[in-house]
Formats: C-alpha cells, sequence, structure tokens
C-alpha cells in the first residue's frame, strides 16, 4: 500500500481521519526521498516497533524494495527478533501537532534503505520518548469512531458523504 508522506491517513475506512498523517508508506513504484538519518532517530524507530504498535493484520507485508520473498525480520538492539509488515506504529501529538503513522516496515526502510522522513516526524519520533503511557491502539479505536459518527451526522443533515480516501 503506497500513501504519499504528509497525506491524511485512511488505510481501510472510507474516508480520512483528520489530523492523522501518514509517513513511510514506501513503494517500488513510487520514487521517496533518501538522506541520513541520525542514529538515535533509527535506534528509536525500531523500538517503537514495540511500543507504538497499533492495527495488526493477520498477513504479512514483504518489503517491495527488497525483492525478497519472505517477512523483513528486524533484530533490536536488545537481541529481541520481530518480523516486520503486519502492524503499524503511532505516534502521539505533542503540542498540538498531527498523529503520525507509519507502517513497521519504516525502521528496515531507513535503516537499509536509506529512506529520509520528513522532519517533523523524526522530531515527533524523538518527542514521543517522553509519552509512555500513550495507547496507539486506543488512540486509533477512537479517532476512527469519531470519524464515523461524525461522518453519520452529516448524512444525515443531508450532507455529502465523505470522499473515499486512499
Ligand atoms: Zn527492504
Amino acid at each position: 500500500m503506497h500513501y504519499p508522506d504528509l497525506s491524511e491517513y485512511s488505510y481501510n475506512l472510507p474516508f480520512g481521519l483528520p489530523g492523522v498523517i501518514n509517513v513511510g508508506w514506501l513503494s517500488r513504484s513510487h520514487e521517496f526521498s533518501v538522506g541520513s538519518v541520525s542514529q538515535e532517530a533509527i535506534l528509536e524507530l525500531e523500538k517503537s516497533v514495540v511500543s507504538r504498535r497499533a492495527n495488526q493484520t493477520r498477513g504479512f507485508h514483504i518489503c517491495e524494495l527488497c525483492d525478497a520473498v519472505k517477512p523483513v525480520r528486524l533484530i533490536s538492539a536488545s537481541g529481541d527478533e520481530r518480523l516486520l509488515g503486519s502492524a503499524e506504529l503511532w505516534f502521539p501529538s505533542l503540542g498540538g501537532g498531527p498523529v503520525y503513522v507509519a507502517p513497521d516496515l519504516i525502521a528496515h526502510y531507513v535503516r537499509v534503505h536509506g529512506y529520509a522522513p520528513p522532519d517533523e516526524f523524526i522530531a515527533a519520533v524523538l518527542a514521543a520518548r517522553t509519552a509512555t503511557k500513550w495507547n496507539p491502539d486506543e488512540e486509533r479505536r477512537m479517532r476512527v469512531h469519531a470519524a464515523f459518527v461524525h461522518s453519520a451526522d452529516s448524512m444525515q443533515r443531508g450532507g455529502k458523504t465523505p470522499p473515499l480516501g486512499g
């Protein structure tokens, strides 16, 4: 699944979620920005694969850039092993900014393929270290629910159906 960086998040939804922003949804058929990312940010992204996980699915998305047939394996600094490609990472909004959502493969894209996410995303990832109680799955449920309620309300008032996202 490809989404441009900083587009509105709408994965598996009939509309986008306001204030929720896509980062790192790369595919082989779209160019992406390449550059250096600090080691601190790379390590934090690898930790986030465990701590910021949401919307786990059953299947695995294979890295299209690797031309591999098996899911990507991430070995963390502490030696834990994990398969990537079946969950999202959600990073909270601090100071009124947006919530960022990336596929967990972003940890691999950055380290192995030289992907450079937008600066504002890296800043959010590092700032999010202080938000230890923030629950990504709960945040997703809340925001999806709010968007559906809003959508039902506007249809009842005779408003137009929101455009399909994605
Ligand atoms: Zn790859």
